[in-house]
């Protein structure tokens, strides 16, 4: 059990984020979602999930944007056993036409975050005795697809970083490891669909079928019950050995 633990799980009102929080308070941890929004409903979303698992549940605003604020979420969170960095964005377009602002975003939320972070957060698991990190990446960490030059690099850029994040805590009760998932049916995947169906000409489930599953072999989307269940086993003492590495769930995707 997780009790005692407290997750912060950076974005995480939605999506993936959501899940993996959901699935770590189920484990018995106390949470810290976040988000840049701080609306009524995030604050909400934290007291149904504290009523749901009976632990304690806190909404902290930070943008991921920034690197003083993701210092502050650490520092405000008073704690963190488990840090879980999730937030990030997506843009799709060819390099020669690809949006600056977007490639920074896009480097600052799903890269540049985590190292802010993990900075803050690894005096504070060296204090405590005890850490885990899970980054969550992406197949885009470990393969690559055109027109996502900002994610893929971001992406490819987390696993590094958890390798070196797992070797400077490598002879201590801290470990480091990055999640990979493949399609994993979630807002940002959502938004995706109705642009593939009109640039592809297709209905909705062909272009889940052979365009967006083309690659995930299980032609199955991963849930984001299953990259939480992968977190909490990450967090698990028989993952005490797993350091530096990344897990895949992807349905195949990798192995193609
Ligand atoms: P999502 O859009 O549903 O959720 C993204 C989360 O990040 C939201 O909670 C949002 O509030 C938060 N966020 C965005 N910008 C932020 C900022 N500046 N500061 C703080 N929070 C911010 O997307 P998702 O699909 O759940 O993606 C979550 C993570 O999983 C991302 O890192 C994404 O790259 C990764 N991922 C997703 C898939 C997939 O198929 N959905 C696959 C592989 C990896």
């Amino acid at each position: 059990s997780l009790s005692g633990k407290t997750a912060i799980v950076t974005g995480s009102n939605s999506g993936i984020g959501l899940g993996v929080a959901h699935e770590l308070a189920r484990a018995g941890a106390d949470v810290v979602l976040n988000s840049f929004t701080d609306r009524d409903e995030d604050h909400k979303l934290a007291e149904e999930m504290a009523a749901q698992h009976g632990v304690k549940v806190r909404y902290i605003k930070a943008d991921m944007s920034s690197g003083e604020e993701c210092r502050a979420l650490i520092e405000k969170a008073g704690a963190c056993d488990i840090l879980v960095n999730n937030a990030g964005i997506q843009h799709v377009a060819r390099i020669d036409e690809f949006p600056v602002a977007k490639w920074d975003a896009i480097i600052a939320i799903n890269l540049s975050s985590a190292f802010h972070t993990t900075a803050a957060a690894l005096p504070v698991m060296r204090k405590a005795g005890w850490g885990r990190i899970v980054n969550i990446a992406s197949a885009h960490g470990l393969t690559a697809s055109p027109f996502k030059s900002a994610y893929v690099a971001a992406k490819h850029g987390i696993v590094g970083f958890t390798k070196v994040t797992a070797l400077e805590t490598a002879e201590e009760p801290i470990t480091c490891n990055a999640i990979c998932p493949g399609y994993v049916l979630t807002p940002l995947v959502e938004a995706q669909i109705p642009d593939q169906m009109k640039t592809h000409n297709m209905d909705r489930e062909t272009v889940i079928r052979e365009v967006m599953l083309d690659r995930q072999p299980s032609k199955e989307f991963a849930t984001v019950e299953e990259i939480g269940g992968t977190a909490v086993f990450l967090c698990s003492d028989a993952a005490k050995q797993i350091t530096g590495t990344t897990i895949s769930v992807d349905g195949g995707w990798t192995a193609l």
